[in-house]
């Protein structure tokens, strides 16, 4: 589950990161997690959790002390006036979602899966779309971790708010989270509606449209003048009933053609097919997407929210500010028409509202998110080092769990408040006891 295989060693969900750690320790409680910090402490060894290993970049890497908080994913608590509720940190999201929904809560916004643990999902900034709604993170009013000398640190409204602020996006430096209070909203409904437009109608529209729809994003499809847009409305209608059988059977076979043959069996194809025949890619990515499909349906909020992602990828996305979210996009497609290979995966975009995590990549400002992808196994260095150089003119943001080539010199100034996530990592972790070559690369060793 955590990409840990049985002769003990460790690779992501994409395959482009590796390793094999000197151990792999599996703590059941918050006590055996304090234990094994305290012993790596005593050996001289540094330690590192591994969520659900759907990161990109060498973030959750070590090849010395890994952890793996699998078997601490339960539901501690649920608050039924507050809505909040406490769950132990290697809780993954598919997990979570439906007990959420039993107990007539949800996480007010999700990203495109629901794979992630909990704590990898909140360390990285994972975010959803939505210019009304914040990070995964923003939800988090609690938390307990154990930091770089085994010391348990208990973060709330009333126990070192400030602290908390920073560690909610904690890049997995400042201590082994155990456990996480999400504030969630009453259970919802998503009417979803999706149509493939022409591009121009889609990017010209989308701030307008951005500002009046709950959730909203866009897929590029490359060398086609085509975007397929989501729109996602909340709502707590009930799904209509079917008028028959026959008609219940085309709504799941509608769903399962766009979910799983077009965005999983399909699509897995055709990139398969593309990288033997790249020159066929542009003809390809035109049957992912034909000008006037659209599908209508309305489901439950974490049904809509995340879909399942059966064909690895390698990925990079920046967040930049909402205001030139549109022009950037712009340059990156023209980026793409003149690589000089064809590019078979579609470009997203999404929005977002502003939040005050030091290192969320939508501190302070609303933000734009484009990201680009591609086929796994497939060279990427050249088109997402043209994507970043464009970023940098916005003062973009890359995700701490998606491909990026800055460094802590280049990151700094993109985060007015970086001086009290460093301030965090002193206290917290003064001797770099959960640091990694990734995270020297960064935030400095
Ligand atoms: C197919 C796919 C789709 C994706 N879609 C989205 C999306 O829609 N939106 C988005 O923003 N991102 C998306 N991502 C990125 C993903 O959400 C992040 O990379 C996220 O961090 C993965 O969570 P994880 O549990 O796999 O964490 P991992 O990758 O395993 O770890 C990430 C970081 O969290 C730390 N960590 C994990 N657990 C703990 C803990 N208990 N205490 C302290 N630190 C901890 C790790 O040490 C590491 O630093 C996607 C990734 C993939 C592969």
């Amino acid at each position: 589950m955590s990409g840990i295989s049985s002769d003990g060693s460790w690779r992501n969900w994409a395959g482009n990161q590796r390793s094999t750690p000197v151990r792999i320790e599996r703590p059941r409680s918050e006590a055996d997690v304090v234990a094994l910090v305290r012993a790596t402490a005593a050996d001289g060894r540094r330690v590192k959790v591994v969520g659900a290993g759907h990161s990109f970049t060498a973030i959750a890497r070590t090849d010395d002390v890994l952890v793996t908080l699998d078997n601490m994913g339960a539901v501690v608590g649920i608050d039924h006036d507050t809505g909040q509720v406490r769950v132990e940190a290697g809780a993954r999201l598919f997990n979570l979602n439906p007990q959420l929904h039993a107990a007539g809560l949800a996480m007010p916004n999700l990203g495109d899966i629901a794979y992630q643990s909990v704590a990898g999902a909140t360390s990285t900034s994972t975010h959803g779309t939505g210019l009304g709604f914040s990070s995964v993170a923003a939800g988090v009013v609690g938390m307990r971790l154990v930091a770089g000398d085994g010391t348990v640190v208990v973060l709330g409204p009333n126990d070192d708010p400030d602290l908390l602020e920073v560690a909610r996006v904690g890049l997995g430096a400042l201590g082994i989270v155990t456990e996480v209070t999400l504030q969630c909203v009453p259970a919802f409904n998503l009417h979803a509606v999706e149509e493939v437009l022409p591009a121009d109608e889609v990017l010209d529209s989308f701030d307008e449209m951005a500002a009046a729809t709950d959730h909203i994003e866009f897929f590029w499809m490359p060398h086609t003048d085509l975007a397929m847009r989501k729109r996602n409305t909340r709502t707590t209608d009930a799904p209509p009933p079917p008028r028959n059988r026959r008609h219940a059977l085309r709504r799941r076979w509608k769903r399962f053609k766009n979910k799983e043959l077009m965005e999983n069996a399909a699509f897995g194809a055709f990139n398969h097919i593309g990288r033997m025949a790249p020159s066929l890619i542009p003809r390809l990515n035109g049957l992912v997407a034909s000008e006037g499909d659209r599908a209508e349906y309305l489901t439950t909020s974490y049904e809509v929210f995340a879909s399942p992602r059966r064909v690895r990828f390698y990925e990079m996305e920046y967040g930049v500010p909402a205001e030139y979210g549109i022009e950037a996009l712009r340059r990156v497609m023209d980026l793409v028409q003149n690589l000089g290979r064809p590019i078979s995966f579609p470009i997203e975009y999404r929005i977002l509202g502003p939040d005050q995590i030091p290192l969320s990549t939508s501190f302070g400002r609303p933000t734009a998110y484009i990201a680009v992808h591609v086929f796994r196994r497939t060279p990427y260095e050249d088109y997402f080092r043209g994507v970043e150089q464009i970023m940098d003119d916005y003062g973009g943001r890359p995700h701490w769990g998606k491909l990026h080539f800055q460094t802590s010199d280049s990151l700094g100034g993109r985060y007015p408040q970086w001086y009290r996530f460093q301030a965090a990592r002193r206290r917290l972790d003064p001797t770099g006891r959960f640091a990694n070559d990734y995270l020297d690369r960064v935030l400095g060793s």
